[in-house]
């Protein structure tokens, strides 16, 4: 069956045909390392992740290549304020790699507990200096960049075209331009690809123009070149990512080798929260422990992104995230039902089903549309195993673990109230039930709630 994903490079939804027709080469920017990774940088990869499952499901093997970044990465995006790295690391008063080491453990920890699968190459770029050294001087060789006294610059006006992945005006942009910090750039679209480090700077390397560090949008070029060849098939990220970080990757490669390295560019739409930003000063910061906390399996996030297709924005709320963990629960039993029951159920009804599935996945990930499939099979009057069967097969895209039971991942409930829940244990196993209730109520101020289930209890976090 076709397959067809929107392409970013050319604003079309494209049938999709790789470069080799049985391994599909796809890069994706992966995080820089220094805060834990919110729910919203989750929706992306989870994005990423159902594309992964939706090419296995169409047959291909995969080579995957995604990065971590633990270097040049500056607060601005673009060449402005400090490297993120070195920021927190003087905030946390630890070094630039324990900061890196730490965040990089929580956020494989992540993927983990959403069932999403490692790419099978994770490079790290404080791993590739010499090969970003040397992307950067092939530029120069090329042509493609100059040397002022505080960086190498990526020269823009060697370019045939600039930009080609967004929309930018760079004549508009001009005329409302503020000054550039750097004086010697010839055009204030040109970015740096290495930059000189000052006296103390604590990550610098050796290097033609003496100590110094790269530039964030070279490592993206070094490593997937190094790792999927100077053309892949396919470039990931979110959609904030285009106008500088996508769009200077593609300069850097059409510098170096004269290639726009991916055919297919796909971006992930942004998470709002409530209807807004997530921001640290409005307090709405989640983390997927966040979701843990308050005694919902991660797995209810990954379905609760389906509910909206990756290139549109989707909005959080507590409450839908409510409605979603009764939602999983239903499919998960609907699994069960399916599993026991005795109905015939003609093939060709099943076929017809999965084909319709498969429609909806290759059609640019059309996830709320698949999942209506999946829930028309959870819904069916009769009751089957060939229906448990697809759904089985449905979940190797949808990862939802539809035939475990739902995890209670709680973390980190304080120690307070886990000597509250187990007084009320005891109290429960004398039959004290006045006292079990006065727990109850107790453990309900502090914020945590009980609910007695057959499996035993769960604590969850509630809003007080
Ligand atoms: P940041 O940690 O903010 O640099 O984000 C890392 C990547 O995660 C960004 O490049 C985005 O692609 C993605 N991202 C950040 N915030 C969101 C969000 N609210 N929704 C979806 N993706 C996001
Ligand atoms: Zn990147």
């Amino acid at each position: 069956m076709d397959l067809y994903f929107y392409n970013t490079l050319t604003k079309k939804k494209e049938k999709f045909v790789p470069i080799d027709d049985k391994e599909v080469r796809i890069y994706s920017c992966g995080p820089t390392v220094y805060k834990d990774a919110t729910i919203g940088n989750m929706r992306t990869n989870i994005f990423q992740d159902v594309l992964r499952r939706v090419l296995k499901y169409n047959g291909y093997t995969l080579k995957h290549a995604m990065n971590i970044t633990d270097v040049g990465h500056l607060v601005s995006d673009g060449d402005e304020g400090e490297d993120k790295m070195i920021k927190t690391a003087r905030e946390e008063h630890k070094s630039p790699m324990e900061i890196a080491e730490y965040y990089t453990k929580l956020f494989f920890q992540d993927l983990e507990l959403l069932n999403i699968e490692t790419p099978e190459i994770i490079c790290k770029a404080t791993d590739h200096i010499k090969e970003m050294l040397e992307y950067v001087e092939k530029l120069v060789e090329n042509g493609y960049a100059y040397e002022t006294s505080t960086a190498i610059y990526f020269d823009i006006s060697k370019l045939d075209k600039y930009p080609i992945l967004s929309n930018l005006n760079l004549e508009e942009q001009k005329a409302g331009a503020r000054v550039d910090v750097d004086k010697e750039k010839k055009s204030p679209y040109d970015f740096a690809l290495w930059i000189k480090a000052p006296e103390n700077h604590l990550m610098k390397w050796d290097s033609p123009w003496g100590a110094s560090y790269p530039g964030w949008h070279i490592e993206c070029s070094a490593m997937g070149q190094k790792y999927l060849g100077e053309q892949f098939d396919i470039h990931t990220g979110g959609i904030d990512l285009i106008p500088t970080h996508h769009e200077n990757e593609i300069a850097q490669s059409k510098g170096r080798c004269g290639k726009i390295p991916a055919n297919y560019w796909m971006h992930g739409e942004y998470l709002l929260i409530d209807g807004g930003k997530m921001s640290k000063s409005l307090g709405n910061v989640y983390l997927i422990k966040d979701l843990c906390q308050r005694g919902y399996d991660p797995l209810v996030y990954r379905l609760f992104s389906y509910s909206c297709h990756y290139r549109n924005k989707l909005n959080f709320t507590w409450e839908a995230i409510e409605a979603t963990s009764k939602s999983l629960e239903r499919l998960k039993n609907g699994y069960q039902m399916h599993l026991e029951g005795k109905d015939n159920v003609d093939d060709e009804e099943i076929k017809q089903l999965e084909e319709k599935f498969h429609q909806a996945i290759n059609d640019d990930l059309n996830m709320p549309a698949a999942m209506g499939i999946v829930w028309e099979v959870v819904r069916m009057e009769k009751k089957s195993p060939k229906f448990a069967e697809l759904l089985a097969k449905f979940d190797t895209v949808l990862g939802l673990k539809i035939g475990e039971k739902t995890k209670n991942v709680q973390t980190e409930i304080p120690e307070e109230i886990m000597q509250l829940v187990e007084q009320r244990k005891q109290a429960r196993e004398s039959k004290d039930w006045a006292k079990s209730d006065e727990l109850r109520e107790l453990i309900k101020n502090k914020g945590y709630e009980i609910k007695d289930t057959k499996d035993g209890m769960e604590i969850r976090k509630v809003e007080l």
